[in-house]
């Protein structure tokens, strides 16, 4: 049996906040707010993953009004959501997402977040696809308001 799933997520971007996604430090002025270390691309593809088995949504099973979930390291989050798909039988088939930032420049840093996700979920990078997006100068993210992010994740089991 195959399964997808689709997630979606969304962050501002604000001063004094280190930008963190997919699990890298990505070097620029701005950061992403929120509670956990607000990585959009960990949350989206958490949400693909926990859509693709009916489990719910990620502020379900970690929410954020949760002091233990406090500057969480979201690629531990992922982690525990995947394991949650082993647990029931589910094996990853393939991701593939977009990240949506009109600056920085985020291709140099595609593959390093591939491998960090590729090793927290346990499959091969071959099988995590991340792309980068401007918004062309319109809407939040366009204007850098903000970092949106896009997941959809196929999972299959016995
Ligand atoms: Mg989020």
């Amino acid at each position: 049996m195959i399964r997808v799933g689709l997630g979606y997520d969304l962050h501002r971007l604000v001063e004094g906040r280190p930008l963190i996604l997919g699990g890298i430090a990505v070097p620029f002025e701005k950061g992403l707010e929120g509670h956990s270390d607000a990585d959009a691309l960990a949350h989206a593809i958490t949400d693909a993953l926990l859509g693709a088995a009916a489990l719910g949504n990620i502020g379900q099973h970690f929410p954020d009004t949760d002091p233990r979930y406090k500057d969480a390291d979201s690629i531990e989050l992922l982690s525990h959501a995947a394991e949650m798909l082993r647990a029931r039988g589910y094996r990853i088939v393939n991701i593939d997402s977009n990240i949506v930032a009109q600056r920085p420049k985020l291709n140099p840093h595609l593959d390093a977040m591939r491998a960090r996700l590729s090793e927290c979920l346990q499959i091969d990078v071959g099988c995590i696809s991340v792309k980068a997006k401007t918004n062309e100068r319109v809407g939040p993210e366009g204007r850098e308001e903000a970092i949106s992010t896009q997941a959809i994740a196929l999972i299959e089991s016995d």
